[in-house]
């Protein structure tokens, strides 16, 4: 059976007082956005709800797979629009339906009428229990259970009335772009792009920040991370990704601290690199994997360390998380078989066999003076050398 509309439900948006058509406009873009690809499509809003009617051919899977990344959908019904609103189109659409979905008709099911046009002349209970017995006389084989269905047969009335009885679950969160932008600092590991995914289901969108460490990791490291940002970019769209040569800042740093405190050093500068582009292109937070306890460069004394470098919020998704919970968003998403891919990250090659699991403060500040102005020239030689990628 050809859909030839496709009802899109969303809940939190609706929430949202006098800004809410700003959700909703941004959430009809997203769609627009998503389907480009797929087809001729109208996207329009109506009353709580999100209309998209086909008006080319299009591929079932692909429309559905494009609503699935579009964040701030909660639910995708395949639906058939009625020839009027009139009862009897109502009740022989519906028929129509039913002999072209199903091929038997040995299952329980109860009808459900929702009503965005409260003067339509006929109230839902009335609606729900006539339709039902339009199909209990068409397919005398159906029973009905008002409790536990195995179909919902739902009409919805609106300017139109549609029929559908399939419910597939969407990407759920926010419109994309109505939280502002934030930089992810973006590794090959596993929870970096979960994080990145995570706060853009939120509507935040974001750019990228990703320090390698030439020869010493290599181009198919870089390569991989490019990947997993294609990957997040079906749900996020667009990502500027920041590639920095992170080389001689990190040999400095190796050749000039205690070697226990080096990744907390490292990702304090990584940090700060990272909070100059997102200053730069107006970011208005930084986004990590982090997840407390994690690793020793991410007990709560090391977080607060690292922190203190920013001026601007840092978010982790993920700080409460379990590894095995993110690594089953991540299988969710389709990041996981590219970031166990074995390559080297910056951060594990100049890694101690004993890291501080406590750093003081004061402590790694006094590491830092050794630095000297030949980090500052280091770090200036960092950000002018980026490699910027459109993804
Ligand atoms: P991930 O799976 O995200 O790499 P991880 O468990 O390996 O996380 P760490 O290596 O301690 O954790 O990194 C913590 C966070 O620091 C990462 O989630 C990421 O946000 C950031 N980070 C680490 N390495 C890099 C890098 N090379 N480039 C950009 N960001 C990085
Ligand atoms: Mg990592």
């Amino acid at each position: 059976m050809v859909y030839k509309a496709f009802i899109v439900k969303y809940s939190e948006i609706s929430l949202k007082g006098k800004n809410r058509f700003i959700f909703e406009d941004k959430l009809c873009d997203q769609i627009s956005l998503h389907l480009k690809e797929c087809g001729e499509f109208l996207v329009k809003k109506e009353e709580g709800r999100v209309f998209v009617e086909a008006l080319s051919d299009y591929d079932y899977d692909e429309v559905i797979d494009a609503l699935q990344h579009v964040f701030g959908i909660t639910a995708i019904c395949p639906a058939v629009r009625l020839k009027s609103r009139e009862w009897e189109d109502i009740a022989k659409g519906a028929v129509e339906y039913m002999k072209e979905n199903y091929s038997s008709f040995d299952f329980t099911f109860k009808v459900f009428c929702k009503r965005g046009d409260k003067h339509y002349p006929i109230t839902s209970p009335e609606i729900c229990v006539n339709l039902g017995e339009v199909l209990l006389d068409n397919f005398p084989t159906l029973k009905v259970d008002v409790k536990n269905p195995q179909e919902k047969i739902t009409i919805e009335i609106r300017n139109d009335a549609y029929v559908y009885s399939t419910e597939i679950k969407g990407a759920g969160g926010m419109p994309l772009g109505t939280s502002g932008k934030a930089m992810l600092l973006l590794s090959g590991g596993i929870d970096s792009p979960v994080a990145g995914y995570m706060i853009a289901k939120r509507g935040v969108t974001i750019e990228a920040t990703y320090f390698h460490a030439p020869p010493y990791t290599s181009e198919r490291a870089k390569e991989k991370v490019i990947d997993l940002a294609k990957i997040i970019s079906k749900y996020t769209g667009h990502i500027k990704l920041h590639v920095v040569n992170f080389t001689d800042v990190q040999l400095h740093i190796y050749e000039t601290c205690p070697h226990d405190e080096l990744t907390i050093i490292m990702r304090r500068y990584m940090m700060m690199i990272a909070e100059h582009f997102a200053n730069k292109d107006q970011c208005i937070g930084l986004v990590t994997g982090e997840s407390i306890g994690q690793v020793a460069s991410q007990t709560m004394q090391s977080l607060l360390t690292t922190n203190a470098v920013c001026t601007l919020p840092v978010y982790r998704p993920l700080i409460a998380f379990d590894k095995q919970d993110i690594i089953d968003i991540s299988e969710k998403i389709g990041t996981f078989e590219t970031s166990i891919l074995p390559f080297e990250d910056c951060c594990t090659i100049f890694v101690a066999k004993h890291p501080v699991t406590k750093p003081t403060l004061q402590a790694i500040e006094k590491s830092e003076k050794k630095l000297g102005e030949k980090m500052e020239e280091l770090v200036k030689t960092a950000i002018d050398t980026v490699e910027i990628i459109e993804i």
